[in-house]
């Protein structure tokens, strides 16, 4: 479907919940660290890197892979700010796969962080919070010499209860859901479409098509196209 049809999809709704992904963030300049495969370690892929096992057994390789996912000065883009402007007269939440806090930078009010967040680290031994600053200088905690980490969902780790419960409630209440910047394979978060209210719009912008038989409507291309078509729309 075309931009304009999309954007008015995204307007008719009171109620609406954003998924997004990787894609909303590559416009801040923050590459899918699936794309950094083989980059900075060699042989081992970022899905062994980013790993409960790796973290466990290899915390060097782990802490020196994660700190490339570090971009503390990037800024939302027209696609968080837009989301937020359209708080002022709708019901908006966002539940998203990043770990950058771009939409906690544009101040989106609602926001779950379904994959946890890069900028919350915590020291393993005596589960003292430290700042980004710190971690990235010592992943060991200054004084009890514990590992630090950040509170990423990591590879054979499960999603917090607290945050299915809150994703699932957002998902109920919603009647347009828009998914951006994501190929929507990864579950659990694929699977919170099951939870959509059998009334909900459900729409999709992205680079390729999802092949989602949930899916009402779907634009493919720039995200960045339709938001800021959008933002001139309201
Ligand atoms: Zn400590």
């Amino acid at each position: 479907m075309n931009i304009k049809n999309m954007v008015k999809f995204i307007l008719n709704g009171k109620n609406i919940v954003f998924l997004t992904g990787a894609g909303v963030s590559t416009a801040s300049k923050i590459p899918d660290y699936r794309s950094m495969n083989g980059v900075y370690q060699g042989k081992d892929a970022p899905e062994y890197l980013l790993s409960k096992t790796a973290l466990k057994k290899e915390p060097e390789k782990f802490y020196n892979f994660v700190k490339y996912l570090y971009h503390p000065d990037a800024k939302p883009n027209i696609i968080h700010k837009t989301i937020t402007k359209l708080q002022d007269n709708k019901n908006v939440a966002v539940i998203t796969q990043n770990i950058d806090e771009l939409h906690d930078k544009a101040k989106t009010k609602q926001i779950v962080h379904f994959h946890g967040s890069l900028y919350e680290i915590y020291c393993q031994n005596c589960f003292q919070y430290v700042s980004a600053n710190e971690y990235l200088n010592n992943m060991y905690h200054t004084g009890c010499d514990g590992i630090l980490r950040p509170n990423i969902v990591l590879y054979e780790e499960g999603i917090n209860s607290e945050v299915l419960n809150h994703s699932i409630e957002y998902m109920q209440k919603a009647d347009t859901i828009v998914i951006v910047g994501t190929s929507f394979q990864v579950y659990p978060f694929a699977g919170l479409i099951y939870e959509a209210n059998l009334k909900a719009n459900i729409l999709a912008i992205n680079q390729t098509s999802l092949n989602n038989s949930f899916i009402f409507e779907e634009y493919i291309g720039d995200a960045v196209d339709v938001f800021e078509y959008l933002v001139k729309s309201f």
